[in-house]
């Protein structure tokens, strides 16, 4: 659930003044080739939109863009669906417990996005 798959479609440019959320005219993307990591998805696929010409990437998309511990991210949901606390969260991964309160931050806004 937390993955991205590398070959899925972007489903809007990310870049919050382009005009291709507001336009009802269909909204087209180019490939724009990929590059390599360390981390999982170890290849990353790279776009270009139509409109305007500005580049992103499918790790734009993830629930773990930008983040330092990504390994801490499906933990830290099984516990707050398990309606575990933030401190109680932060103190089993040895992290802080505003860590914790952000990423829950984050996953809120990602499963409003979902649905
Ligand atoms: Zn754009």
């Amino acid at each position: 659930m937390l993955e991205t798959t590398p070959d899925r479609r972007p489903p809007f440019c990310p870049h919050p003044d382009c005009d291709s959320r507001t336009n009802p005219a269909p909204w087209r993307f180019i490939k724009k080739g990929f590059y390599l990591r360390r981390r999982s998805p170890h290849r990353v696929q790279k776009y270009q939109c139509s409109r305007c010409r500005r580049g992103f990437s499918s790790a734009t998309f993830s629930p773990a863009y930008w983040l330092r511990r990504p390994d801490l991210l499906p933990d830290v949901f099984h516990q707050l669906v398990s309606c575990a606390g933030f401190r109680q969260i932060a103190r089993a991964r040895s992290v802080s417990h505003t860590t914790v309160r952000r990423m829950s931050d984050r996953l809120g806004r990602h499963c409003l996005l979902f649905h």
